[in-house]
């Protein structure tokens, strides 16, 4: 998934999650990444995974957007 993507862009979406705009996203912790979001159709040791919010494209492991959600 390009950062640039318009979807990517209106989530926040970066590759690496301690990239992540914390002004614009002030509950951002760099804990939180793909790879143990929730919606992260991956494995959490895989690189890169599906994400439902962005079908068709791969998020990165390390990466992070505004709609991370913690697993339950
Ligand atoms: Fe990554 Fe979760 Fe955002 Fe999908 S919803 S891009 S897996 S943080």
């Amino acid at each position: 998934l390009d950062e640039k993507d318009p979807q990517a862009v209106a989530l926040g979406y970066v590759a690496d999650t301690t990239k992540a705009d914390t002004k614009k996203y002030p509950k951002h912790d760099k804990a939180q990444k793909c790879n143990n979001c929730a919606l992260y159709q991956g494995k959490a040791t895989d690189a890169a995974g599906g994400c439902p919010l962005f079908a068709g494209k791969q998020v990165a492991g390390g990466g992070w957007c505004s709609a991370w959600a913690k697993k339950g």
